[in-house]
């Protein structure tokens, strides 16, 4: 099977940051000092593990002020998806030592919102709900910032009269959505302030498999089912690039039957793939048999 490689895939700034911090800290813990991360320094298991065979241990709790109850000494790691400024001061008061590995595109954003409410607006913040980093952002001013997640509650946004508005979003939404929800919102207030934080790993990652759709029978993304941002890549192959899209967290999920009648498989992968799992995956993609001529033709 033909495989074509789709760039940029995996690995972001952000990624590859935290996950050096991480690492760093559990290598130097004390013996006796437990190392905490609170949630899933980056959505994908692979490095998980990896981080826990380096004396890092998970909390999963998703809420992360739950999570951190959990947290009784030592250290604790804020993920790259960025924490909210109600949870940095609970583990302060805990006595833990703190080390945060946001992703500085994240920072960006929460340094965006908090100068917005500081100038007196209110804040639509697009995202999606349960995911930390929306949980992060909207800590900064519960009160002032109103999450949205679509163009139907877009349109039932009930704004304060006399405040000036502004617009922002997750930086790994599908960059399409995002837009439509944006203009939607421009259309009901036009005088919105819009800024659009999508990073750019995100947007390169999305326009860049979208392209590559219209030159393979098929979609494969790498990533875990965690990560917004595979889930991205899956969806906007198959809403923009108009192909089938599948996500797999290992080679071992793949299902030859996708593959029936076609002839060349697009392979891209989340921010937060670990190299050698898409490599593997490339592998085992080109290692199955190609579809014999006349089941093409028959197409
Ligand atoms: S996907 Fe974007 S925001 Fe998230 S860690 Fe990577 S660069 Fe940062």
């Amino acid at each position: 099977m033909e495989v074509v490689r789709i760039t940029p895939r995996g690995y972001c700034h952000g990624v590859v940051e935290a996950i050096r911090i991480a690492k760093r800290v559990g290598a130097e813990r004390a013996t006796d000092e437990p190392v905490t991360m609170l949630g899933y320094l980056v959505h994908n298991e692979h490095v998980t593990r990896e981080l826990e065979e380096a004396g890092v241990t998970l909390v999963a709790e998703p809420d992360r002020m739950k999570g951190l109850e959990q947290v009784r000494a030592g250290t604790v790691i804020f993920t790259a998806h960025g924490i909210s400024p109600q949870v940095v001061r609970a583990a302060r008061d805990r006595g833990l030592n703190v080390v945060d590995a946001t992703c500085s595109d994240v920072t960006r954003t929460h340094d965006l919102v908090r100068q917005l409410v500081d100038d007196g607006h209110d804040v639509v913040y697009i995202g999606k709900r349960g995911h930390p980093e929306p949980a992060g952002v909207m800590g900064i001013a519960p009160e002032r910032i109103t999450l949205v997640e679509s163009i139907e509650e877009a349109d039932a946004l009930e704004v304060h009269p006399g405040r000036p508005l502004a617009v922002t979003c997750q930086t790994t939404l599908s960059v399409w959505d995002t837009k439509a929800i944006i203009d939607r919102l421009v259309e009901r207030f036009p005088d919105i302030e819009v800024h659009n934080e999508i990073c750019l790993a995100t947007q390169e990652r999305q326009e860049a498999a979208v392209l590559a759709a219209d030159n393979v029978d098929c979609v494969v993304v790498v990533g875990s089912t965690r990560s917004s941002n595979s889930q991205r890549l899956v969806q906007v192959v198959q809403e923009k690039g108009g192909k089938p899209a599948h996500l797999v967290d290992t080679a071992a999920d793949i299902d030859p039957a996708w593959f029936r009648r076609m002839q060349r498989i697009g392979v891209t992968a989340g921010a937060s793939t670990p190299t050698q799992i898409t490599r593997a995956v490339i592998a085992a993609i080109e290692a199955l048999p190609a579809p014999d001529a006349e089941a093409v033709t028959a197409r």
